[in-house]
């Protein structure tokens, strides 16, 4: 067994400056945005309204298209105009035609009155107030200006993009292609969580939570199983991903153990560019590069070990692994938002590295409030429950009391207020 690591401890922003100067978004596809499923996907282009919207001045409201310069005087209704209608219509002094909402307002009319402020008996309009010029009319290129950009390069798609990419008329639309992430579970203990206990064993949840943690972050997973501690096993496992994947996962065997096999192979393999972060949960964290000679993939495969403990693995994923997973998608905005928060209750930090404790943070009395998850132990999983954010406690000896404020990194919506864990 080895004294001492090899490898020089670099810190988090170190380590996340060494993974993005290795990253590149990868190639480009067309998919039908309306029809397959477009969700997540980052466009990987800008987008523009080629129309202006409306196209027609419209009707805002259903009511009657008048001239403000008639005040309030009473109209005749001469027609009735709907929604889709072709507009070609003209309101003459003196005259009203009734106008549904969306309906293209006809050309002499300057307003449109709501109906409620309205009567109309015999086809004559009595109205409320006289209508100010341009009162509920939607004027050509009120919502969006023709050859106005509506989304740009990077922006993720959602349900307001959706609608946006169908509102100008874009079926299809170039978005970057998703990564494909091979997750690789590591050791002689470790067992699928449905198969047949044993003295010792150790259910694989590393595999599974990573896994949906690569979906989550709009990539495709791929399981490799789990490999026993055997450096010819796992050296298949990772020339499978180097055939099959843009990035592997793999979780334990990075540490100073014998059976600690990933590290040497990702060297012999690849490149180490580090294999020791100044950051707790996951100090033996590595990251590497791979090469590939005969493989439609013109990136070198992106392999990050991470360690076997549930906690540290899930963490280090969220800090080291998921902005990577997200720029290679082209996401202009890969980074959770970092905030100020204070804390419900007394932290204690680690006394040498930086610790990414997890934590709820909800709006309380007019501030973002943290509470702990409780026991941060590095294979309590329970610690990760409901957290949405990782509280940055930087190295000290000194605990940080209730009502003291932190860095924390948001890694989900805010909590309900007063929430708690179970
Ligand atoms: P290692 O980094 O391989 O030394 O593993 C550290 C700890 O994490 C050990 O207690 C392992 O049993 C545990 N562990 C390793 N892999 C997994 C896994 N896939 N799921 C859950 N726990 C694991
Ligand atoms: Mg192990």
């Amino acid at each position: 067994m080895q004294r001492e690591s090899p490898y020089p401890m670099v810190s988090v922003d170190e380590a996340q400056r060494l993974i993005t100067a290795h990253i590149t978004p990868l190639d480009v596809e067309v998919i039908d945005v309306l029809r397959e499923s477009a969700d997540g996907r980052v466009l990987a282009e800008d987008v523009y309204g080629i129309e202006p919207l409306p196209d027609v001045p419209k009707a805002g409201v259903d009511g009657y298209a008048l001239r403000s310069a008639d005040g309030d005087a009473p109209r005749r209704v001469v027609a009735e105009v709907t929604a889709g209608a072709t507009p070609g219509l003209r309101v003459e002094a003196g005259s009203a035609v009734r106008i549904m909402t969306g309906a293209p307002v006809p050309e002499g009319a300057d307003a449109v009155i709501a109906v409620e402020r309205t009567e109309e008996r015999d086809g004559v309009l009595i109205v409320q107030h006289a209508p100010r010029a341009g009162e509920n009319i939607h004027t050509i290129g009120q919502d969006i200006a023709a050859g106005q950009l509506v989304l740009a390069r990077g922006t993720a798609l959602g349900a307001a993009e959706i609608g946006l990419l169908a509102t100008v008329g874009r079926a299809r639309a170039i978005v970057y292609r998703r990564p494909v992430v091979a997750v690789l579970a590591t050791g002689d203990e470790v067992y699928e969580p449905d198969g047949e206990v044993f003295p010792g064993g150790v259910r694989d949840s590393n595999r599974y939570a990573l896994m949906a943690a690569v979906r989550e972050a709009g990539c495709l997973a791929l399981s490799l199983g789990i490999a026993r501690d055997d450096v010819n096993v796992q050296r298949a496992a990772i020339l499978e991903a180097l055939d099959r994947a843009d990035v592997l996962l793999t979780s334990g065997g990075v540490s100073m153990g014998t059976r600690d096999l990933i590290k040497p192979l990702l060297a012999e393999l690849g490149t180490v560019h580090f294999g020791r972060i100044a950051f707790k949960p996951g100090k033996p964290t590595t990251f590497a590069t791979i090469e590939r000679s005969n493989s439609e993939r013109l990136l070198p495969l992106l392999t990050f070990g991470l360690p076997g403990y549930p906690v540290s693995s899930l963490v280090s994923f969220e800090v080291f692994v998921r902005p990577a997973l997200r720029r290679l998608q082209g996401d202009a905005r890969p980074d959770r938002p970092q905030v100020r928060v204070t804390l419900r209750d007394p932290i204690s930090p680690s006394p040498d590295r930086p610790e990414y404790q997890r934590a709820i943070v909800s709006w309380e009395d007019g501030r973002l409030m943290a509470r702990s998850t409780g026991r941060q132990g590095s294979s309590r999983l329970l610690s990760m429950l409901g957290a949405n954010a990782l509280l940055i406690v930087p190295a000290g000896t000194e605990a940080h009391p209730a009502g003291a404020e932190l860095d924390a990194l948001m890694t989900g919506p805010l909590a309900p207020q007063g929430m708690s864990v179970l």
